[in-house]
């Protein structure tokens, strides 16, 4: 068995887990991810975790009130810059004077700074996002991870109870529309086939992945999708679905994960949501 190298969490979490995405024999597949060696407190096997089959007929409506709100989201960043992190592409926004993008508003109680984006995909077209929405799976997802302003970091959040909101998108193929997913990313890709590959793509705002912030979307107290699936997640996932062609879809799909291997699908199996409380956040 070869055993995948160590590697960090959210790109910037600097804890130490080997996992993988092979549904085939490994100690390392999200089945066994609860049973890894881990010098830290893993939560895989607890009780809210994430991500799940969001069930609208389960959504108690919640008051419309307190929208939710992200500053700087139409500001041109100075930099983006897309990373291969070893199971999956992301990116990052830099602004002029270490300026942030912060969520506030809907569920949350507190101010979120937008940390980075990361998208999650599958071998076969229709089925790569993390997230079901009425049972149903869909091609690719992106979530946009931000961190209660109160601490000092990404990493010093992820382990604390209110440390993380999670924005979540879901794709559906589809050809004769336009596609959702940045063309700039897409042509980026090639750039960072290896762990660790870093590059800038052509700057963008933060809308442009999501196209608008209104948007029903279903809040749950959920877990990171990745180890040690901490249970500091307040979710919240888009009813939408954003459109993505499947050159986009190859083009996630040709990058490299920590063994060198073409990364075909890192999206984990949904867990039970044992009738967790779904609250909607609609227009
Ligand atoms: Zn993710």
């Amino acid at each position: 068995m070869k055993k995948p190298k160590l590697f960090n969490l959210l790109g910037t979490f600097a804890a130490t887990f080997a996992y993988e995405y092979n549904p085939g024999n490994s100690d390392y597949r999200p089945e066994n991810w609860a049973q890894m060696d881990s010098p830290n407190n893993i939560q895989c096997d607890w009780a809210n975790q994430s991500p799940i089959d969001l069930q609208t007929q389960f959504v108690l409506i919640q008051s419309r009130a307190n929208s939710l709100s992200i500053t700087n989201l139409r500001t041109m960043p100075e930099n983006v810059v897309l990373t291969n992190v070893g199971h999956g592409a992301e990116i990052s926004f830099e602004f002029a004077n270490n300026d942030n993008m912060v969520v506030t508003g809907g569920p949350l109680n507190d101010q979120f700074i937008v940390a980075q984006a990361q998208w999650h995909w599958g071998t076969a077209d229709c089925a790569g996002s993390e997230h079901m929405l009425n049972s149903q799976r869909y091609s690719a997802e992106v979530h946009i991870v931000t961190y209660n302003s109160k601490y000092a970091s990404l990493e010093d959040a992820a382990d604390k109870y209110d440390g993380l909101a999670v924005l979540g998108f879901l794709y559906e193929v589809d050809e004769a529309a336009n596609s959702d997913f940045p063309q700039s990313v897409q042509t980026s890709l090639g750039g960072i086939t290896f762990g660790c590959d870093s590059t800038t793509v052509s700057p963008f705002p933060l809308i442009d992945l999501f196209r608008t912030e209104f948007f029903d979307y279903i809040a749950y107290s959920g877990s990171l999708t990745t180890p040690p699936c901490y249970q500091t997640v307040q979710w919240m996932v888009s009813t939408k679905p954003l459109k993505i062609w499947s050159s986009d879809l190859d083009a996630l799909r040709s990058i490299n994960d920590v063994n060198g291997s073409p990364l075909l699908r890192n999206f984990r199996p949904c867990q039970n949501s044992y009738s967790r409380a779904l609250n909607g956040y609609y227009l």
